[in-house]
């Protein structure tokens, strides 16, 4: 399994992850993104067998606060 990992309290929400990875990550209603099926929180965290688009989505994230461990 691996994670995808996310710093709500960095995000600037540009919505560039939103637009790039959909399946994982949305706009929340305070404009900061929030992934897909995980507790809404200061760090989110959520394990999937698959990272797919997920690793794009923290390489274009401006501030870096998407992490993913393999
Ligand atoms: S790409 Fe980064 S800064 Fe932009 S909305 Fe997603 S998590 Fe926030």
């Amino acid at each position: 399994m691996s994670k995808i990992k996310l710093e709500r309290e960095v995000c600037i929400g540009c919505g560039s992850c939103s637009a790039l990875c959909p399946k994982y990550f949305e706009m929340a209603d305070d404009g900061k993104s929030h992934i897909v099926g995980s507790e809404k929180k200061e760090i989110e965290e959520l394990e999937v067998e698959k990272i797919e688009c997920a690793e794009s989505a923290a390489e274009v994230c401006p501030v870096q606060c998407i992490h993913i461990e393999k």
